[in-house]
């Protein structure tokens, strides 16, 4: 199952990541981090996940850390 990993407190809540992933497996968080913001969460029940890592290559804050195969 493929994943990603999201470091909360540095997400800036731009939501470009949400657009860019092509499976749509990113959304606004009720959850807010201790700058205030709506971080994104990634949300993949149906486990869609490509790891294409394209998410993460969009964050302008490095805020997607990782990106696993599994
Ligand atoms: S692109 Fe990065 S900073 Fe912007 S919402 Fe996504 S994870 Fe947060
Ligand atoms: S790695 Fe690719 S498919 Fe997975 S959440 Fe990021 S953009 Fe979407």
């Amino acid at each position: 199952m493929n994943y990603i990993t999201i470091d909360k407190e540095k997400c800036k809540a731009c939501y470009l990541c949400i657009n860019e992933c092509p499976k749509k497996l990113l959304k606004v968080s009720k959850e807010t981090n201790n700058l205030g913001n709506h971080i994104v969460e990634f949300d993949d029940p149906e486990h869609q996940c490509l790891a294409c890592a394209m998410c993460a290559m969009r964050c302008p804050d490095m805020a997607i850390t990782g990106v696993y195969k599994g």
